[in-house]
């Protein structure tokens, strides 16, 4: 079994031993029966520490990440805090992206900085500038890519050299390619961070976050912080998320035609200024994209030629688009990332244009969302 697709179906899935339920259960219990003191009849004592529920995602996860074990949160945001405490200490440093999602800039620079954790942000994409922003307690570079929302490009092979010559991890949010463009350890990646709220879960149904580690001693250490600081995945959105899991290769093709006709559509039209694809053979990523993704993913982002309020006024008339944040479900959304997902790094150097709209293209007819863009814009 090494297909991705018979993976995303069988991982961890095997049909349930009891019953032959073909779907796994959800099994929503906090204990565990004991036979005896110390008797465990399943290997299981207490769903924080381990549900069969949420074990199922985790070694799907593990599996479709080509990773030593697999970890489900109940947020991207609580993975990547389990990450932190996991691999850094009071007075360690981490190099984040340049425009790193605002939610994993504000963990870091305003809960993690004041329990004494240094940062930088430097643009993943100039190797030159991380090594020369490597210090020697630099512990961790954080790389997206492609990033949120400007969809740059990152070299993950070349951040792994440079992280592993400095002794420090290179941990991969892969949450915008999904495993199945891009699997980050294969490339060197020491961690891969989710939110499986995008496009893992897939359906904006459920909140949920993973961290897949290459090495199976990291896991463990994941995995003690995970149950002692408790921000688990409860079971029934574990199951959402692996149902998810199961159509993610067909839904991403979707997902990427759709884009890839959109960002076309978009350099055509005289109200756009700059269209942000990693497909389009103008983007300065593309050729790196094109190496090491699948495919060029579902997300685009573009700015207008009236500034500020042309984009406010187009997210407000958009019908088939949904206005609103998160991203990676079969629906359509449109946002306006300064005033909505990165109003958190207003005023710092992460700030992003003010002329910018995201689109998370769905998996809908693509006439109909070139229509209904074709009519916003005019
Ligand atoms: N990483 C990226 C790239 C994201 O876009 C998000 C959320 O938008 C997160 C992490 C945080 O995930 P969650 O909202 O599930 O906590």
């Amino acid at each position: 079994m090494t297909g991705f697709d018979t993976l995303a179906i069988h991982a961890g899935q095997d049909p349930d031993p009891r019953t032959g339920a073909v779907a796994i259960p959800i099994y929503q219990t906090s204990t565990y029966k004991q036979d005896g003191v110390g008797g465990l009849r399943s290997g299981y004592e207490y769903s924080r520490s381990a549900n069969p529920t949420r074990a199922a995602l985790e070694e799907a996860m593990a599996a479709l990440e080509v990773g030593a074990r697999g970890r489900a949160f109940a947020s991207g945001l609580a993975a990547e805090d389990a990450y932190f405490r996991t691999a850094c200490r009071p007075g360690d440093h981490v190099l984040l992206p340049g425009d790193a999602y605002g939610g994993t800039f504000r963990l870091v620079a305003r809960v993690l900085a004041n329990w004494g954790v240094e940062y930088t942000s430097v643009p993943l994409d100039d190797l030159d500038a991380v090594r020369s922003a490597v210090r020697p307690n630099t512990k961790v570079v954080w790389c997206e890519t492609p990033t949120n929302p400007l969809l740059g490009i990152a070299d993950i092979a070349g951040l792994a050299d440079i992280a592993h010559g400095a002794g420090a991890h290179l941990v991969v949010d892969n949450t915008f390619a999904s495993p199945y463009l891009q699997q980050p350890i294969a490339l060197g990646a020491d961690v891969v961070v989710h939110s499986t709220t995008k496009y893992l879960g897939g359906h904006s149904d459920v909140v949920g976050g993973a961290l897949v580690a290459a090495d199976a001693e990291l896991g463990e250490q994941l995995a003690f912080h995970q149950n002692a600081m408790g921000a688990v995945a409860g079971p029934f959105d574990a199951w959402l998320v692996l149902r998810g899991i199961k159509t993610l290769g067909v839904r991403m093709d979707r997902h990427c035609a759709n884009a890839e006709r959109i960002a076309e559509f978009l350099v055509g039209h005289p109200a756009v200024d700059r269209v942000l694809y990693p497909g389009l053979p103008s983007h300065p990523g593309h050729d790196l994209a094109a190496r090491q993704m699948r495919g060029f993913g579902g997300m685009v982002s573009f700015t207008l030629r009236g500034g500020e309020e042309t984009a406010l006024k187009v997210c407000g008339l958009v019908s088939v688009f949904t206005l609103g944040e998160s991203l990676g479900g079969v629906e359509s959304l449109i946002e306006h990332p300064g005033r909505m997902t990165h109003s958190s790094v207003a005023g710092s150097p992460l700030e992003v244009p003010n002329d910018l709209v995201r689109l998370s293209v769905g998996i809908e007819n693509v006439e109909d969302l070139i229509d209904d863009l074709t009519s916003a814009l005019a």
